[in-house]
């Protein structure tokens, strides 16, 4: 299909997009949307002590689920129950905490009785440590987790889904090879434009801004690095983008050049979002740029690996534990995501009047960019390793042309996928030099945290 695809006139891949589009759309939205939204926008009125009381009846009800509905929780309760058979699942502080690697390997196991055999919509996290895990939902649990995203993002800044809007996002959708434009594709079924990010250049800008331009787009839901890339070259080169009414950032830290680029560029409000995948914690902007979590999404812990014990002071760093509330499909309970930052603060006063906690700084999630001899800046660590079997890997640019990549095989792993890895590398960034370390543990930064990217090129 994806050949098919790729070798297609730009019509016929129009076709194909817009095909997807209706079946995510069918996935996504209901009758009942925008009853969900209605209220969603009631919960943002909740005091802590409603939200408290929904949440533990909830949480109840997602422990007591996922021990007696799935495979994998069933057999962990069997075992634990055998040593100390007084042991309740009805407390999640009796639960052993959930590795992520533990769900990439098996995901299947994770889907509870009554799911399993109902169509399941895949979602993919977004892999940036290398090695993307595959999360199950049914379309009741997709249906309520797009009513909360619109509700919480869109109509914040009164915009809703069936408007026009434009995706810079990291799916292939042009062919590596193509000098010239379109570097997009338009999506009828979700009334989109998807911008390729792998075509930005200094020569190209002005194709992007003249699509931009031509379909008008009343937003942007983007990845910060690239439209920040995008925003610099627009802002050099004089270019003028139309009216957008926000940009939504997801799958990576915003960092403030980007943020500036981008206000600079296009004179909006620039939006940040937070767990956009794995429905265990979510979070996003408001125009005042808080921060504010959802908290039906799930219930965030933080655990402190060197003291072995959990964090409960809001001034401590600590890696999160999530226990989804959303999604009974896949429950995952006390599921480590490798983000490391701090607890939600329940009790502050947002000028927008809503009264969602402010959602704790993410101290780990920067997505680096790998630089090209052009002078392009590439997100590529999503697709790179997509279907190989490695266990995890990082890629270190040492030099502008050379590239070192540290890899822990999974058992499957040949010479074969060495190759694939590195014909990836040449599409992406021409004639470079590539040399493997295969290793047991990738070495961890000095906060415990994974980089899946490091870069030794000065900028
Ligand atoms: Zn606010």
């Amino acid at each position: 299909m994806l050949s098919l695809y790729h070798s297609s006139p730009y019509p016929f891949k129009v076709l194909l997009a817009s095909i997807h589009g209706y079946h995510l759309r069918w996935w996504r939205y209901s009758r009942d949307t925008e009853q969900f939204i209605l209220e969603a926008h009631e919960r943002e009125h909740w005091t802590s002590e409603q939200w408290k009381n929904w949440r533990e009846e909830r949480l109840a009800y997602m422990l007591h689920y996922a021990a007696t509905q799935g495979p994998y929780y069933r057999d962990v309760w069997q075992k634990t129950r055998r040593n100390n058979p007084s042991l309740s699942w009805n407390y999640l502080e009796n639960w052993p905490l959930l590795e992520k690697d533990t769900v990439r390997n098996n995901p299947r196991l994770f889907v509870s009785d009554t799911s399993r055999y109902k169509p399941l919509f895949v979602d993919h996290t977004s892999g940036t440590t290398g090695k993307p895990t595959l999360i199950y939902q049914g379309r009741d649990t997709v249906i309520k987790w797009y009513a909360i995203l619109d509700a919480r993002l869109r109509r914040w800044y009164n915009l809703v889904y069936s408007q026009k809007w434009g995706m810079f996002g990291g799916q292939k959708i042009v062919s590596f090879n193509q000098k010239s434009p379109p570097y997009w594709v338009r999506n009828y079924g979700l009334n989109q434009l998807y911008f390729s990010v792998f075509h930005i250049t200094q020569q190209s800008a002005k194709d992007y801004v003249a699509a931009l331009k031509e379909f008008c787009p009343s937003y942007l839901v983007v990845y910060p690095s690239i439209l920040g890339t995008l925003s610099h070259h627009i802002l050099e080169q004089g270019l003028n983008p139309p009216e957008i009414s926000a940009v939504f950032c997801n799958s990576e830290k915003v960092l403030d050049t980007h943020r500036n680029f981008m206000h600079a560029a296009f004179n909006c409000p620039i939006v940040d979002t937070y767990g956009m995948a794995e429905m265990t914690s979510a979070a996003s902007e408001c125009q005042f740029g808080v921060m504010h979590e959802w908290p039906e999404v799930g219930f965030l812990e933080l655990y402190n690996q060197q003291a072995n014990s959990f964090v409960h002071s809001q001034d401590q760093l600590g890696e999160f534990v999530m226990t989804g509330l959303i999604n009974e499909d896949m429950p995952l309970i006390r599921y480590i995501n490798g983000d490391i930052g701090f607890l939600p603060d329940t009790s502050y006063k947002c000028a927008c009047g809503r009264l969602l906690p402010k959602f704790g700084k993410i101290q780990g999630r920067a997505n680096d960019l790998i630089q090209t001899q052009d002078g392009r800046r590439l997100y590529i660590l999503d697709s790179l390793f997509n279907g190989v079997p490695i266990v995890e890997a990082q890629l270190i640019q040492e030099k502008i042309d050379e590239i070192r990549i540290i890899l822990v095989r999974d058992i499957s792993y040949t010479e074969k996928d060495s190759q694939h890895i590195s014909n990836r590398l040449y599409a992406y960034l021409g004639d470079v030099k590539i040399t493997f370390d295969f290793v047991d543990k990738v070495p961890r930064e000095k906060n415990g945290k994974f980089r899946p990217f490091v870069s030794h090129l000065s900028y």
